[in-house]
């Protein structure tokens, strides 16, 4: 594809809803509360709309499985007990989508209230065919992919988390790549 001015905002809002609806469709127990707060002054970028449209699907993705996970192992009686052996009922999965300007471009971010990433894993997510998911249910691509989009536009993609509360993965986009 080519590179064109986009407005991330509505990109974002159109992935974050597109997964959401195309997990419901699947699973009709699947429910989370999904919430934008996007910069409503983010100025466009040159971007390939198709890819980073990818990059946040895959995100989104993420953050929604990782949100049922957790769902799951706290409905499941044994599992009631989180890692840090704090009772985890009322849980109420939510995945956030934010946007904000930064001095030379732009940052979107994908926030979920799920399980979090342990430390001892974070360096292999990025890798191709990594995956913690059952066999079949995740390639381990998506976040490779992701990465390889995101440096392709001379970007950069993080991640944050933090065990049995949260994961937070920002990619920052550049104006001019
Ligand atoms: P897949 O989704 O097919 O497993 P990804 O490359 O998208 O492949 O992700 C790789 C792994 O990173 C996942 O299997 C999971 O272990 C971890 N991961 C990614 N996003 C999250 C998240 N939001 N919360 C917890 N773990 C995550
Ligand atoms: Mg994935």
């Amino acid at each position: 594809g080519e590179k064109k001015e986009t407005d991330l905002n509505s990109l974002a809002e159109e992935f974050l809803k597109l997964s959401y609806h195309g997990l419901r469709a699947k699973d009709k127990s699947f429910n989370a509360n999904f919430k934008l707060d996007l910069d409503p002054t983010l100025p466009k970028v040159k971007v390939v709309a198709s890819d980073i449209g990818r990059v946040i699907l895959n995100l989104v993705n993420n953050a929604f499985y990782a949100c049922a996970d957790r769902s799951q192992s706290t409905s499941n009686g044994k599992a009631q007990l989180v890692q840090d052996g704090h009772q985890d009922n009322g849980y109420e999965p939510e995945v956030i989508v934010s946007s904000r300007q930064t001095p030379n471009g732009i940052e979107l971010s994908v926030r979920d209230n799920g399980p979090g990433i342990p430390d001892s894993i974070k360096e292999k997510i990025f890798q191709p065919f990594y995956t913690t998911k059952p066999t079949g249910s995740g390639t381990g691509l998506g976040l490779s992919l992701s990465y390889d989009i995101v440096r392709a536009h001379g970007g950069k993609i993080k991640v944050f988390s933090k065990k049995g509360e949260m994961t937070e993965f920002i990619i920052s986009l550049p104006f001019s790549n």
